[in-house]
């Protein structure tokens, strides 16, 4: 996979590629990630890479022209690849996306500053705009480390135990179930006795009821798409949480849409 990321900030990757899973992934060539200084291609005496905006306003906003030549020195004739700006106004970044994206060979990223990106630029050179969050940031540059994270991570090879990431919070539909490690007894709290028990199914049993128990607690919207199979249903009838989901599913689905 190749991500190219366009910034007005190139330092600004310097030492979140260097370090834990995505320097691996580099040093291994599972990824590789080309950093492109927009400015390179700013024509303006001063390199200019920002304006007023037309009409008046706070701010400045990025020239289409030398976001334009970055874009085309970068890409180059290459199909096989997607353009992404990042933005605040862009579609929610979810794992779902990253799924989507892992399929793509050419990643290129456009990192917004200021008030954003002439909307001409973006109307004809942008495949997609994603945004990380309903925040505002200073920049697309961090909004780019994040999507390239969670895209990474999902290419074969690139995580040590591949079943990391399919067991993962939201790619099963809900949140994981919590997680122990030694010593057994931590500030008098045990850990859980079944997960020392041995037994495989039973602790399988255990995790899966403990996610559903988490997904509950913290997003029980999650639940509305999840397909139990009919063990499941089974298991979640036994532990009483059965009744529970049903709640939740008629509360969302029965929710009236009240006036201001
Ligand atoms: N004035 C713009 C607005 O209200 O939509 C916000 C511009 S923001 C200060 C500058 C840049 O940061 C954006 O062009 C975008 O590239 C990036 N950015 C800010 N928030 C983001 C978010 N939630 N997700 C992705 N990128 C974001």
């Amino acid at each position: 996979m190749v991500f190219d990321i366009l910034t007005i900030f190139p330092d600004f990757f310097g030492s979140p590629l260097q370090e834990g899973i995505i320097r691996r992934a580099l040093e291994d060539g599972k990824i590789q990630v080309g950093i492109h200084n927009i400015r390179d291609y700013a024509l303006a005496r001063h390199r200019m890479t920002d304006d007023r905006p037309i009409g008046g306003g706070e701010g400045m906003v990025m020239k289409p022209e030398p976001l334009a030549e970055c874009l085309r020195a970068v890409i180059e004739g290459e199909q096989n690849r997607r353009v992404i700006l990042l933005s605040p106004k862009g579609n929610r970044f979810t794992q779902q996306s990253a799924q989507r994206l892992a399929t793509v060979p050419r990643l290129v990223f456009i990192c917004g500053r200021y008030e954003g990106v002439d909307e001409r630029f973006r109307d004809k050179y942008v495949d997609e705009e994603l945004s990380i969050g309903d925040y505002v940031l200073t920049g697309g540059e961090l909004a780019a480390l994040v999507v390239m994270d969670a895209i990474s991570r999902l290419l074969p090879g690139v995580l040590g135990c591949e079943d990391s990431a399919v067991n993962d919070s939201f790619s099963c539909g809900m949140l994981k179930h919590a997680q122990y490690t030694r010593p057994r007894i931590f500030e008098g709290t045990p850990v859980p006795e079944v997960l020392l028990s041995g037994d495989h199914a039973a602790i399988a049993r255990y995790r899966f009821i403990e996610t559903v128990k988490v997904t509950l607690e913290r997003r029980p919207e999650m639940l509305l798409d999840v397909r139990f199979t009919p063990a499941e249903l089974k298991l979640l009838k036994k532990e009483g949480l059965f009744g529970r989901i049903e709640t939740v599913v008629k509360e969302y689905k029965a929710e009236p849409i009240h006036a201001g």
